[in-house]
Protein backbone atom coordinates (compact mmCIF):
# COMPACT_ATOMS: atom_id res chain seq x y z
CA UNK A 1 0.00 0.00 0.00
CA UNK A 2 1.66 3.53 -1.21
CA UNK A 3 1.41 6.31 1.36
CA UNK A 4 -1.43 8.71 1.53
CA UNK A 5 -1.24 11.59 -0.77
CA UNK A 6 -3.06 14.57 1.43
CA UNK A 7 -4.89 17.29 -0.77
CA UNK A 8 -2.00 19.61 0.91
CA UNK A 9 0.40 19.81 3.85
CA UNK A 10 2.58 23.14 4.82
CA UNK A 11 6.45 22.83 4.08
CA UNK A 12 8.39 23.67 7.06
CA UNK A 13 11.86 23.51 5.58
CA UNK A 14 13.77 26.65 6.80
CA UNK A 15 14.46 28.64 9.98
CA UNK A 16 11.15 28.49 11.02
CA UNK A 17 11.96 26.14 14.62
CA UNK A 18 14.93 27.53 15.03
CA UNK A 19 12.85 31.45 15.19
CA UNK A 20 10.17 29.53 16.93
CA UNK A 21 12.31 28.63 19.68
CA UNK A 22 13.59 32.46 19.56
CA UNK A 23 10.48 33.69 20.86
CA UNK A 24 10.37 31.31 23.32
CA UNK A 25 13.19 31.94 24.70
CA UNK A 26 13.43 35.27 24.35
CA UNK A 27 9.43 35.55 25.93
CA UNK A 28 8.18 37.48 23.17
CA UNK A 29 5.76 35.09 22.14
CA UNK A 30 2.70 37.43 21.88
CA UNK A 31 1.79 40.20 19.62
CA UNK A 32 4.67 42.54 19.64
CA UNK A 33 8.33 41.44 18.96
CA UNK A 34 10.88 41.71 16.13
CA UNK A 35 9.36 39.46 13.63
CA UNK A 36 5.96 40.43 13.31
CA UNK A 37 8.46 44.08 11.91
CA UNK A 38 10.26 41.66 10.01
CA UNK A 39 7.59 39.80 8.60
CA UNK A 40 5.69 43.06 7.71
CA UNK A 41 8.85 44.65 6.01
CA UNK A 42 9.51 41.62 3.89
CA UNK A 43 6.02 40.84 2.74
CA UNK A 44 5.71 44.58 1.99
CA UNK A 45 8.91 44.44 -0.30
CA UNK A 46 7.79 40.96 -1.71
CA UNK A 47 4.88 42.34 -2.90
CA UNK A 48 6.41 45.64 -4.14
CA UNK A 49 3.75 47.82 -2.11
CA UNK A 50 5.07 50.12 0.69
CA UNK A 51 2.98 49.01 3.33
CA UNK A 52 1.94 45.53 5.07
CA UNK A 53 0.25 44.93 8.50
CA UNK A 54 0.15 41.63 9.84
CA UNK A 55 -3.39 40.12 11.40
CA UNK A 56 -4.84 37.01 12.61
CA UNK A 57 -6.26 35.31 9.19
CA UNK A 58 -7.01 36.40 5.70
CA UNK A 59 -10.65 36.55 6.93
CA UNK A 60 -9.60 39.24 9.19
CA UNK A 61 -7.70 41.06 6.48
CA UNK A 62 -10.99 41.68 4.84
CA UNK A 63 -12.79 42.64 7.44
CA UNK A 64 -10.41 45.18 8.20
CA UNK A 65 -9.35 46.10 5.30
CA UNK A 66 -13.05 47.13 4.00
CA UNK A 67 -13.73 48.77 7.19
CA UNK A 68 -10.60 50.70 6.67
CA UNK A 69 -12.26 52.17 3.88
CA UNK A 70 -15.52 52.75 5.46
CA UNK A 71 -17.15 50.41 3.47
CA UNK A 72 -20.33 49.86 5.48
CA UNK A 73 -23.96 50.17 5.27
CA UNK A 74 -26.06 51.09 1.98
CA UNK A 75 -22.34 49.96 0.22
CA UNK A 76 -22.17 47.32 -2.32
CA UNK A 77 -19.65 45.10 -3.06
CA UNK A 78 -18.87 43.38 -5.96
CA UNK A 79 -17.14 40.13 -5.18
CA UNK A 80 -17.21 36.74 -7.74
CA UNK A 81 -19.89 33.82 -7.08
CA UNK A 82 -17.01 31.54 -6.77
CA UNK A 83 -15.19 32.26 -4.02
CA UNK A 84 -14.38 31.14 0.10
CA UNK A 85 -16.81 32.24 1.88
CA UNK A 86 -14.67 34.51 3.60
CA UNK A 87 -14.76 36.72 0.77
CA UNK A 88 -18.16 37.52 1.26
CA UNK A 89 -18.49 37.38 4.95
CA UNK A 90 -15.97 40.11 5.05
CA UNK A 91 -18.77 42.34 3.35
CA UNK A 92 -21.34 41.35 5.43
CA UNK A 93 -19.61 42.09 9.14
CA UNK A 94 -19.19 45.70 7.39
CA UNK A 95 -23.20 45.84 7.15
CA UNK A 96 -22.58 46.34 3.38
CA UNK A 97 -24.05 44.24 0.89
CA UNK A 98 -22.21 41.71 -1.34
CA UNK A 99 -23.59 41.08 -4.95
CA UNK A 100 -22.31 38.65 -6.75
CA UNK A 101 -21.00 38.53 -10.21
CA UNK A 102 -20.73 35.27 -12.66
CA UNK A 103 -17.28 33.61 -13.63
CA UNK A 104 -14.73 33.84 -16.81
CA UNK A 105 -15.36 29.51 -17.56
CA UNK A 106 -11.85 29.42 -18.19
CA UNK A 107 -9.78 31.29 -15.91
CA UNK A 108 -12.82 30.79 -13.09
CA UNK A 109 -11.94 34.39 -12.20
CA UNK A 110 -14.63 37.53 -11.50
CA UNK A 111 -16.19 38.15 -15.20
CA UNK A 112 -15.52 42.14 -15.94
CA UNK A 113 -18.42 41.72 -18.33
CA UNK A 114 -20.77 41.06 -15.63
CA UNK A 115 -19.12 43.22 -13.26
CA UNK A 116 -19.78 46.40 -15.35
CA UNK A 117 -23.57 45.24 -15.64
CA UNK A 118 -23.67 44.99 -11.93
CA UNK A 119 -22.24 48.07 -10.94
CA UNK A 120 -23.94 51.34 -10.11
CA UNK A 121 -24.12 54.28 -7.47
CA UNK A 122 -24.02 52.40 -4.42
CA UNK A 123 -20.48 50.56 -5.44
CA UNK A 124 -17.79 51.19 -2.95
CA UNK A 125 -16.14 48.53 -4.05
CA UNK A 126 -14.81 45.65 -6.60
CA UNK A 127 -13.29 42.28 -4.67
CA UNK A 128 -11.70 40.52 -7.60
CA UNK A 129 -10.20 36.99 -6.01
CA UNK A 130 -7.29 35.49 -8.17
CA UNK A 131 -9.17 32.12 -7.58
CA UNK A 132 -6.58 28.96 -7.04
CA UNK A 133 -4.04 31.01 -8.10
CA UNK A 134 -4.91 32.34 -11.03
CA UNK A 135 -4.62 36.45 -11.34
CA UNK A 136 -7.92 37.95 -12.35
CA UNK A 137 -8.33 40.67 -15.16
CA UNK A 138 -7.23 43.76 -13.36
CA UNK A 139 -7.18 46.22 -15.67
CA UNK A 140 -11.34 45.77 -16.34
CA UNK A 141 -12.01 45.52 -12.90
CA UNK A 142 -10.11 48.61 -12.34
CA UNK A 143 -11.46 50.56 -15.31
CA UNK A 144 -14.63 50.02 -13.90
CA UNK A 145 -14.61 51.09 -10.60
CA UNK A 146 -12.79 53.95 -11.65
CA UNK A 147 -15.99 54.85 -13.48
CA UNK A 148 -18.26 54.48 -10.47
CA UNK A 149 -15.57 56.12 -8.19
CA UNK A 150 -15.25 52.33 -6.14
CA UNK A 151 -11.99 50.64 -4.68
CA UNK A 152 -10.21 47.51 -6.03
CA UNK A 153 -9.50 45.27 -3.11
CA UNK A 154 -7.52 42.34 -4.27
CA UNK A 155 -8.16 38.82 -2.34
CA UNK A 156 -5.09 37.30 -3.13
CA UNK A 157 -5.31 34.68 -0.52
CA UNK A 158 -4.43 31.94 -3.01
CA UNK A 159 -1.79 34.14 -4.97
CA UNK A 160 1.30 34.83 -3.15
CA UNK A 161 3.71 35.50 -6.04
CA UNK A 162 1.19 35.37 -8.68
CA UNK A 163 2.01 37.74 -12.07
CA UNK A 164 -0.48 40.08 -13.46
CA UNK A 165 1.41 41.58 -17.01
CA UNK A 166 4.89 41.47 -14.71
CA UNK A 167 3.65 42.96 -11.89
CA UNK A 168 3.02 41.08 -8.36
CA UNK A 169 -0.94 40.41 -7.21
CA UNK A 170 -0.82 42.46 -4.45
CA UNK A 171 0.13 45.70 -5.90
CA UNK A 172 -2.55 46.23 -8.39
CA UNK A 173 -5.58 47.25 -6.15
CA UNK A 174 -6.41 49.98 -3.78
CA UNK A 175 -4.97 47.11 -1.26
CA UNK A 176 -4.79 43.66 -1.34
CA UNK A 177 -5.25 40.72 1.85
CA UNK A 178 -3.39 37.75 1.90
CA UNK A 179 -3.87 34.28 4.15
CA UNK A 180 -1.55 32.50 5.64
CA UNK A 181 -3.63 29.65 6.74
CA UNK A 182 -2.02 25.65 6.55
CA UNK A 183 -2.82 25.03 3.59
CA UNK A 184 -1.55 28.23 1.38
CA UNK A 185 1.30 29.47 -0.53
CA UNK A 186 3.16 29.97 2.35
CA UNK A 187 1.99 29.51 5.89
CA UNK A 188 1.73 30.91 9.69
CA UNK A 189 -0.21 28.59 10.78
CA UNK A 190 -2.93 31.07 11.11
CA UNK A 191 -2.29 34.79 9.81
CA UNK A 192 -3.13 37.44 7.53
CA UNK A 193 -1.54 40.84 6.02
CA UNK A 194 -3.15 43.97 4.49
CA UNK A 195 -0.91 45.31 1.76
CA UNK A 196 -1.31 48.88 0.22
CA UNK A 197 0.59 51.97 -0.86
CA UNK A 198 -1.82 53.90 0.86
CA UNK A 199 -0.33 55.08 3.91
CA UNK A 200 -3.77 56.45 5.55
CA UNK A 201 -5.13 52.73 4.86
CA UNK A 202 -2.66 51.12 6.34
CA UNK A 203 -2.85 53.31 9.57
CA UNK A 204 -6.48 52.26 9.73
CA UNK A 205 -5.77 48.87 9.34
CA UNK A 206 -3.37 48.86 12.04
CA UNK A 207 -5.48 51.05 14.16
CA UNK A 208 -8.54 48.61 14.42
CA UNK A 209 -6.51 45.47 14.64
CA UNK A 210 -5.29 46.48 17.68
CA UNK A 211 -8.73 47.56 19.28
CA UNK A 212 -8.63 50.81 17.70
CA UNK A 213 -6.79 51.94 21.18
CA UNK A 214 -5.64 55.89 20.99
CA UNK A 215 -2.07 56.11 20.31
CA UNK A 216 -1.43 58.95 22.74
CA UNK A 217 -3.60 57.66 25.21
CA UNK A 218 -4.00 54.25 26.70
CA UNK A 219 -6.99 52.73 27.12
CA UNK A 220 -9.10 55.64 25.80
CA UNK A 221 -11.36 54.22 22.58
CA UNK A 222 -12.73 56.73 20.20
CA UNK A 223 -14.54 53.80 18.52
CA UNK A 224 -15.01 50.10 19.09
CA UNK A 225 -12.26 47.98 17.20
CA UNK A 226 -10.74 44.78 17.30
CA UNK A 227 -8.52 42.49 18.55
CA UNK A 228 -6.87 41.11 15.20
CA UNK A 229 -3.52 40.76 15.78
CA UNK A 230 -0.99 38.66 14.99
CA UNK A 231 1.38 36.75 17.44
CA UNK A 232 5.08 37.39 17.37
CA UNK A 233 5.70 33.07 16.99
CA UNK A 234 3.31 32.92 13.81
CA UNK A 235 4.90 35.73 12.44
CA UNK A 236 8.44 33.84 13.68
CA UNK A 237 7.11 31.07 11.21
CA UNK A 238 6.53 33.40 8.17
CA UNK A 239 9.92 35.11 8.34
CA UNK A 240 11.32 31.77 7.58
CA UNK A 241 8.98 30.65 4.93
CA UNK A 242 9.27 34.40 3.15
CA UNK A 243 13.05 33.42 3.11
CA UNK A 244 12.24 30.49 0.99
CA UNK A 245 8.84 31.81 -0.81
CA UNK A 246 11.07 31.95 -4.33
CA UNK A 247 10.99 28.04 -3.69
CA UNK A 248 7.94 27.46 -2.75
CA UNK A 249 6.57 29.24 -5.75
CA UNK A 250 8.49 27.69 -7.68
CA UNK A 251 7.91 24.18 -6.63
CA UNK A 252 4.30 24.46 -7.15
CA UNK A 253 4.81 26.07 -10.61
CA UNK A 254 7.12 22.87 -11.06
CA UNK A 255 3.83 20.39 -9.63
CA UNK A 256 1.39 22.50 -12.05
CA UNK A 257 3.62 21.73 -15.25
CA UNK A 258 4.05 18.02 -13.79
CA UNK A 259 0.49 17.46 -14.00
CA UNK A 260 0.14 19.31 -17.12
CA UNK A 261 2.07 16.63 -18.41
CA UNK A 262 0.48 13.79 -17.17
CA UNK A 263 -2.58 14.28 -16.62
CA UNK A 264 -4.42 12.01 -18.72
CA UNK A 265 -5.97 13.27 -22.38
CA UNK A 266 -9.59 12.35 -21.72
CA UNK A 267 -12.39 14.23 -22.99
CA UNK A 268 -14.47 14.18 -19.57
CA UNK A 269 -10.95 16.51 -18.06
CA UNK A 270 -10.44 20.18 -18.83
CA UNK A 271 -7.12 21.60 -16.95
CA UNK A 272 -6.73 24.69 -15.87
CA UNK A 273 -5.61 27.53 -18.20
CA UNK A 274 -2.93 30.32 -17.66
CA UNK A 275 -3.45 33.29 -19.69
CA UNK A 276 -0.25 34.61 -21.82
CA UNK A 277 -0.43 37.93 -19.61
CA UNK A 278 -0.60 35.42 -16.33
CA UNK A 279 1.85 33.61 -14.25
CA UNK A 280 -0.37 31.59 -12.30
CA UNK A 281 0.40 31.12 -8.69
CA UNK A 282 -1.32 27.44 -8.54
CA UNK A 283 -1.86 27.33 -5.38
CA UNK A 284 -4.26 24.26 -5.78
CA UNK A 285 -3.70 22.13 -8.97
CA UNK A 286 -7.70 21.81 -10.13
CA UNK A 287 -9.99 20.44 -13.19
CA UNK A 288 -13.22 20.54 -14.59
CA UNK A 289 -14.95 16.91 -15.01
CA UNK A 290 -17.52 17.30 -17.80
CA UNK A 291 -21.29 16.79 -16.82
CA UNK A 292 -21.09 13.34 -17.97
CA UNK A 293 -18.86 12.35 -15.07
CA UNK A 294 -20.61 11.33 -11.61
CA UNK A 295 -17.65 13.26 -9.35
CA UNK A 296 -19.17 12.09 -6.19
CA UNK A 297 -17.41 8.65 -7.46
CA UNK A 298 -14.40 9.60 -8.88
CA UNK A 299 -13.35 11.50 -5.82
CA UNK A 300 -14.04 8.31 -3.87
CA UNK A 301 -12.27 6.04 -6.00
CA UNK A 302 -9.44 8.61 -5.51
CA UNK A 303 -10.06 8.14 -1.99
CA UNK A 304 -10.07 4.39 -1.73
CA UNK A 305 -7.00 4.82 -3.59
CA UNK A 306 -4.91 6.82 -1.23
CA UNK A 307 -5.73 10.19 -2.48
CA UNK A 308 -7.60 13.43 -1.09
CA UNK A 309 -9.15 15.80 -3.24
CA UNK A 310 -11.70 18.42 -2.91
CA UNK A 311 -14.59 19.64 -4.75
CA UNK A 312 -14.46 23.35 -5.68
CA UNK A 313 -16.02 25.99 -3.35
CA UNK A 314 -19.85 26.20 -3.82
CA UNK A 315 -21.65 29.48 -5.66
CA UNK A 316 -21.96 31.65 -3.03
CA UNK A 317 -25.38 32.10 -3.56
CA UNK A 318 -26.05 28.71 -3.05
CA UNK A 319 -25.67 28.59 0.39
CA UNK A 320 -28.20 29.73 3.26
CA UNK A 321 -26.84 33.04 4.28
CA UNK A 322 -26.58 33.79 0.71
CA UNK A 323 -29.80 32.52 -0.54
CA UNK A 324 -31.36 36.64 -0.61
CA UNK A 325 -28.84 37.59 -3.27
CA UNK A 326 -29.73 34.90 -5.32
CA UNK A 327 -29.62 37.05 -9.04
CA UNK A 328 -32.59 37.14 -11.16
CA UNK A 329 -30.80 35.09 -13.61
CA UNK A 330 -28.45 32.65 -11.93
CA UNK A 331 -24.86 32.94 -12.54
CA UNK A 332 -24.98 29.70 -14.31
CA UNK A 333 -21.02 29.17 -14.87
CA UNK A 334 -20.11 29.57 -11.64
CA UNK A 335 -22.57 26.79 -10.78
CA UNK A 336 -21.23 24.42 -13.37
CA UNK A 337 -17.80 24.98 -12.45
CA UNK A 338 -18.27 24.31 -8.99
CA UNK A 339 -20.30 20.72 -10.01
CA UNK A 340 -17.66 19.70 -11.80
CA UNK A 341 -14.48 21.04 -10.07
CA UNK A 342 -11.66 19.49 -8.12
CA UNK A 343 -8.63 20.34 -6.17
CA UNK A 344 -5.45 17.55 -6.87
CA UNK A 345 -2.76 17.16 -4.13
CA UNK A 346 -0.86 20.60 -4.69
CA UNK A 347 2.10 21.08 -2.03
CA UNK A 348 5.87 22.16 -2.16
CA UNK A 349 6.97 18.54 -1.50
CA UNK A 350 5.20 16.29 -4.26
CA UNK A 351 7.52 14.87 -6.39
CA UNK A 352 6.69 13.57 -10.09
CA UNK A 353 5.77 9.81 -9.03
CA UNK A 354 2.97 11.44 -6.85
CA UNK A 355 1.58 13.66 -9.60
CA UNK A 356 2.06 10.26 -11.80
CA UNK A 357 0.11 8.35 -9.49
CA UNK A 358 -2.32 10.86 -9.09
CA UNK A 359 -2.99 11.17 -12.73
CA UNK A 360 -3.30 7.38 -13.15
CA UNK A 361 -5.66 6.80 -10.69
CA UNK A 362 -7.43 9.65 -12.21
CA UNK A 363 -7.73 8.07 -15.49
CA UNK A 364 -8.93 4.54 -14.19
CA UNK A 365 -11.48 6.32 -12.12
CA UNK A 366 -12.56 8.16 -15.45
CA UNK A 367 -12.49 5.22 -17.76
CA UNK A 368 -14.26 2.95 -14.47
CA UNK A 369 -17.36 4.94 -15.09
CA UNK A 370 -17.91 5.33 -18.61
C1 LIG B 1 -8.20 31.13 2.64
C2 LIG B 1 -9.01 32.23 2.04
C3 LIG B 1 -9.47 33.33 2.78
C4 LIG B 1 -9.45 33.38 4.28
O1 LIG B 1 -8.25 33.21 4.88
P1 LIG B 1 -8.19 32.61 6.37
O2 LIG B 1 -6.76 32.88 6.72
O3 LIG B 1 -8.50 31.16 6.26
O4 LIG B 1 -9.14 33.36 7.22
C5 LIG B 1 -10.10 34.37 2.12
N1 LIG B 1 -10.30 34.33 0.80
C6 LIG B 1 -9.91 33.29 0.04
C7 LIG B 1 -10.17 33.33 -1.42
C8 LIG B 1 -9.28 32.19 0.65
O5 LIG B 1 -8.93 31.14 -0.10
Amino acid sequence: MSEQIPVSAPALVGNEKEYVIDCIESTWISSKGKYVDEFERGFAEFCGTSHAVTCANGTTALHLVLEAFGIGSGDSVIVPDLTFVSTANAVRYCDAEPVFADVDPETWNIDPEHVAELADQDTAAILPVHLYGHPAPMDEITAIANEHDAVVIEDAAEAHGAQYKGETVGSLGDAAIFSFYGNKIITTGEGGMVVTDDPDVSARVRHLKDLAMDQSQRYYFEEIGYNYRMTNMQAAIGCAQLEDIDWHCERRRNIASLYNKHLPDLPEITAPVERSWADHAYWIYSIILDDSVDRRRIRDALDEAGIETRPFFPPMTSLPPYEAYQPETPNEIADSLSKGGINLPTWAKLDEGDVKRVCEELETAIRQGR
